[in-house]
């Protein structure tokens, strides 16, 4: 994908603080942290959220969820940590290439969301 945000960053045409890659997926800091640890977890393929993905897709989806877990160790959220997958307009998703916001560190992150 051309102008895709992500896509240019797995392609290294725009910089990111990466700390993990391998065949499925990468991950770097968030640049905007949330919280102290914040990691974006995104598929080397361009998948455009959770609402396009089909069986196919299973592999990249398992390898999201297992990296995410050694990533919050390796970077210092050795208590735990949340997993947060925001898809389409209605889940408030902003870049359209499908990734996992890895967050914690050594303070809990808080209540899932807001009740209205
Ligand atoms: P979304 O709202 O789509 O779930 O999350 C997009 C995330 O991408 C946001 O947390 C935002 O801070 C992050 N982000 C947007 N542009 C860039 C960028 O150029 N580099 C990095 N590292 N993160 C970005
Ligand atoms: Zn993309």
């Amino acid at each position: 994908m051309e102008n895709c945000l992500f896509c240019k960053i797995a392609r290294g045409e725009i910089p990111s603080r990466k700390v993990y890659e391998d065949d499925l997926v990468f991950a770097f800091h968030d640049i905007n942290p949330a919280r102290p640890m914040h990691l974006l977890v995104v598929p080397k393929r361009h998948i455009v959220s959770l609402q396009t993905v089909t069986a196919g897709d299973e592999p990249v989806l398992g390898r999201m969820l297992a990296v995410s877990r050694r990533l919050a160790e390796e970077n210092g959220s050795l208590e735990g940590f949340r997993v947060i997958i925001n898809n389409g307009r209605i889940g408030g998703q902003e870049v359209p290439h499908l990734h996992a916001h890895v967050v914690g560190g050594t303070e809990p992150v808080g209540p899932m969301l807001k009740r209205n």
